[in-house]
């Protein structure tokens, strides 16, 4: 199953008019249709009346978390292309989550950083509160699904910082989407970054040095992973600079295609920054 989030294309205009837009729906994608949820899919949920033509619905990120934990330095070849050692323990971070984007919302550059990256990512979502999982005890029941994340990164920033809070931070740094996947043949899937149409980034999942499975009983030491949790799991080695005009691609095999475009800092209108803010904080 493919959930989604979303809102209908049928705007209102409020008193100045401005466009009205209607509540964010939970769904779940059907060939080109999206069919509306009654619920969530963290909790309860079952299939409404209505569905959508997918031509009439803007694609949301698909879950709005708690948390988004970020893996570092998780392929060898990308370890090795910023001449950094394999870790020992995973190394993770944390994004904030006024950070997350959906599909096709722009990735706005920062006059802070002349260098920020695209990170193609595999992204785990949590199903079932997970807590000192024990060594032995299988992970894969307390996860709902796998979406796309592009962990954008001011790389400048995280050499120059020490730590990758800021550089990793900002505002429509991680694009997420365009579903959540609750089927996906690990062993089989891949995980590909492209800029304006050409492939940037590769690697099968299985690539990975720390395992799906291994990482979330690793964090679940750590800090207790809630329903909607993202851990989004690191990113094969092909990473390089975003300018303004390109459009950014991430295509993991069996989940789907998470495309945005990237614009320079001040081609955001303030209406667009609003609506966003509005939007992210709307899920708090
Ligand atoms: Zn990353």
């Amino acid at each position: 199953m493919k959930f989604c989030r979303f809102q209908p294309l049928e705007f209102g205009v409020d008193a100045v008019g401005a466009p009205a837009h209607p509540e964010p729906l939970f769904g779940l994608l059907e060939g080109s249709s999206v069919r509306e949820l009654l619920g969530d899919p963290l909790t309860e949920w079952r299939r409404a009346e209505r569905a959508w033509p997918l031509d009439r619905v803007r694609l949301l990120a698909p879950i709005l978390p708690s948390k988004i934990v970020g893996v570092g330095r998780n392929y060898a070849e990308h370890a090795a292309e910023m001449s950094n050692p394999l870790p020992k323990e995973p190394i993770i971070f944390l994004k904030p989550l006024s950070s997350i984007i959906g599909p096709e919302e722009p990735i706005v550059l920062t006059p802070f950083s002349q260098n920020v990256h695209h990170e193609a990512e595999i992204a785990v979502v949590i199903g079932k509160t997970c807590s000192q999982l024990a060594d032995g005890e299988p992970a894969l029941p307390y996860v709902l699904g796998f979406t796309c994340v592009n962990d954008v990164t001011a790389r400048d920033l995280q050499r120059s910082d020490g730590q990758w809070t800021r550089a990793k931070g900002f505002d429509t740094f991680c694009p997420m989407g365009p579903v959540i996947e609750t089927e996906v043949d690990l062993a089989k899937s891949t995980v590909a970054g492209y800029v304006n149409g050409e492939r940037r980034q590769f690697a099968p999942v299985t690539d990975l040095l720390f395992s799906v499975d291994f990482l979330i009983h690793w964090i679940s030491r750590m800090m207790t992973l809630v329903p909607g949790d993202v851990i989004s799991t690191g990113t094969p080695s092909g990473v390089g600079p975003l300018h303004a005009g390109d459009v950014v691609e991430v295509v993991v095999e069996g989940v789907g295609t998470l495309r945005n475009p990237v614009v320079a800092p001040t081609s955001v209108s303030p209406l667009e920054a609003s609506r966003h803010l509005s939007e992210t904080a709307k899920g708090r």
